[in-house]
């Protein structure tokens, strides 16, 4: 499904859009466009043939004006510097709509991971730390899971980190394991912060989600939760799911348990007994309420933003849609929660994760739950008053939000 747009440009227009309606200083605008500091590494690993493979890797801090950068690590097979750039800003805006203590960074590897072994993927783990660990810490820069990582990889990473610096540190990094102190809630609150702002839209939309029919285009982390969140919390019908081998689609109802017991054994969502197959494309463009893109960016682009007929589009993903689709989605009255607040509730959960790793004291998962629903539900409400008061769509509200809280905390820190 990729495209020729390059995610960071993409990033950039937006934030164009917004200085724009903020009538934002040149200065903060010229600052708040690229990342302050980024490295870029190699990392040699012993795979298990017994050659030595040489990896590409990144991390980008983009901006720490609001606390430590934080953001997750990318294991992917067209993983680029310029990506890694874009996801790193959008976290700036995403902990800033949100009101975290934390500035945005992103990490990513070149890898397939699909095709590593499991001790492969620990060497590369524990070489990308050997490579950065230097340059992250609790008060640094905090990684944490993204697209193809999980909390192993996470737990191999912290270790790492701690047979260099010695002493006991889980905070550098989130998503971990609960045994190695990860949050109760963690795994499926990126999902969940999300089906918290879609009840949030319905409610001033006067949609009725009970039944409804929702679709949802890849079948990750993210994905995965929201099929069984849609329906038990919101009891919508999710009628098609997909991955990046294609679609299923049943109109009675997909169910969840099932689904995902076939993904796990067969690799795929494609050939569930009893649903017909349909390809990503088609899945976008399905007539149903609610649309969840949560796999990767620029799935909604000007080429199929006219046909897109779900009436709330909720990005799990980061960057699904680019500005020009952003456009026509609008003026068809269809209505985006933007990625970097839908998906807010990862990152959510992993400040959580660094409070209760600080002070070495943990929550309940209740208690996780009651507090990210405040917290999603705070950030929705600004957004959505910020978009109807400047007149705009919901993502120029959004980046109103958080751009202005990022500039306000660099013009108090004496940087502007
Ligand atoms: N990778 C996730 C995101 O894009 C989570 C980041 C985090 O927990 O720090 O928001």
């Amino acid at each position: 499904m990729s495209t020729n747009h390059n995610p960071f440009h993409m990033a950039q227009r937006q934030l164009d859009e917004a200085a724009k309606v903020l009538k934002l200083d040149p200065a903060v605008h010229e600052l708040l466009r690229w990342p302050m500091r980024e490295f870029h590494v190699r990392i040699p690993v012993r795979m298990d043939d017994g050659s030595v493979k040489v990896f590409e890797g990144f991390r980008v801090q983009y901006n720490n004006a609001r606390g430590p950068t934080k953001g997750g690590i990318r294991f992917h097979p067209e993983e680029t510097f310029d990506t890694v750039r874009a996801l790193a800003a959008w976290m700036t805006w995403k902990t800033a709509v949100v009101d975290l203590p934390l500035g945005g960074g992103k990490g990513g590897v070149v890898c397939n991971p699909k095709e590593m072994s499991a001790g492969e993927l620990e060497r590369l783990s524990r070489g990308y730390i050997r490579a950065l660990g230097h340059y992250i810490g609790p008060d640094i820069d905090v990684p944490a899971p993204d697209v193809y990582t999980n909390p192993q990889i996470m737990a191999w990473m912290m270790d790492e980190y701690v047979r260099m610096k010695g002493g006991h540190e889980p905070g550098v990094i989130t998503g971990k394991p609960v045994q190695l102190g990860g949050s109760a809630g963690r795994g499926d609150a990126t999902a969940r912060g999300g089906i918290y702002t879609v009840r949030e839209a319905a409610r001033v939309l006067g949609i009725e989600l009970k039944g409804a029919p929702a679709a949802i285009q890849g079948y990750g982390n993210a994905g995965q939760f929201a099929h069984n969140l849609a329906s038990d919390l919101l009891g919508m019908k999710v009628v098609a799911v997909s991955d990046s081998k294609g679609g299923i689609y049943n109109p009675a109802g997909l169910p969840f348990a099932e689904v995902l017991t076939h993904k796990q054994r067969l690799g795929s969502v494609v050939g569930f007994p009893g649903a017909e197959t349909l390809t990503n494309e088609e899945l976008l463009e399905l007539d149903v309420v609610v649309l969840f893109p949560a796999a990767l960016e620029n799935v909604i682009t000007e080429g199929n933003a006219g046909r897109i007929k779900a009436k709330i589009v909720a990005e799990l993903a980061n960057g699904p849609t680019t500005p020009e689709a952003d456009a026509i989605l609008h003026e068809r009255g269809v209505y985006v929660i933007p990625d970097f607040l839908c998906n807010a509730g990862g990152v959510t959960v992993s400040y959580f994760e660094q409070v209760q790793n600080a002070y070495g004291y943990y929550w309940d998962e209740a208690t996780v739950h009651e507090r990210l629903d405040r917290k999603m539900t705070i950030a929705f409400q600004a957004v959505h008053e910020a978009a109807q008061r400047h007149r705009v769509h919901t993502r120029l509200g959004a980046y109103v939000v958080a751009v202005s809280r990022v500039a306000e905390a660099m013009r108090l820190r004496g940087w502007v």
